[in-house]
């Protein structure tokens, strides 16, 4: 008989499973612990199930989804037949002969987001520190630069943003994409409007 707790383990690594919702395991299968504070992984993630030598967290794929969701097992198992794509929800069983292990979906609209956004935070960065610098204000009688003020409020902005992206986790990078996707197009109309003297005026000068 085919039940779709079964269906879920056959067709999904677990660790693809646990990284598809937000874990980074390393070579070794160690990650951190999703259920209890920890720097250094010690939730373990084996084929069918995964163990914490931290807090004790013990399960197979849908006990990892009805905790970490917290939601029951029925409900977990439903989200990832939904999230995976395979087809198993409502009573709807997979026939065997077509059983195939699945990669978790592929989310390129962000991936292409993060390399698409990356040249431009680049190319802004160092020109709000060139503008920084340039049209730093010598005397206070002197009108300040626009470019100046843009600089002082959007550098630190700019570098975090650019920071994340690098340097950041695959959570912190998606969570850039969450709450301020726009920034980068904000950035690509800025550099737009400028002339390309203007553009490329600090390239040609060590900062
Ligand atoms: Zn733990």
């Amino acid at each position: 008989m085919s039940n779709i707790f079964q269906d879920i383990k056959d067709r999904i690594d677990l660790k693809d499973l646990v990284r598809y919702y937000g874990l980074n395991v390393d070579r070794g299968g160690f990650a951190c612990c999703p259920f209890h504070n920890e720097r250094n992984p010690s939730f373990k993630v084996y084929e069918d199930h995964y163990h914490c030598f931290g807090c004790g967290a013990h399960g197979d794929h849908t006990d990892f989804v009805e905790k970490l969701y917290g939601v029951s097992n029925i409900e977990a198992a439903k989200k990832i037949s939904h999230d995976f794509g395979l087809g198993l929800c409502d009573g709807e069983i997979a026939i065997p002969a077509k059983r195939k292990k699945l990669r978790p979906p592929k989310d390129e609209g962000f991936e292409l987001w993060v390399k698409e956004s990356v040249p431009l935070l680049i190319e802004y960065k160092k020109l709000l520190q060139y503008w920084g610098k340039i049209y730093d204000p010598r005397s206070p009688i002197d009108k300040v630069d626009e470019r100046y003020i843009e600089s002082v409020h959007n550098r630190g902005y700019a570098e975090y943003f650019l920071d994340q992206l690098l340097y950041g986790t695959e959570n912190e990078k998606r969570a850039m994409y969450e709450t301020d996707r726009d920034y980068p197009l904000t950035v690509k109309i800025r550099l737009d409007s400028l002339d390309t003297v203007c553009r490329n005026a600090c390239k040609s000068k060590a900062i």
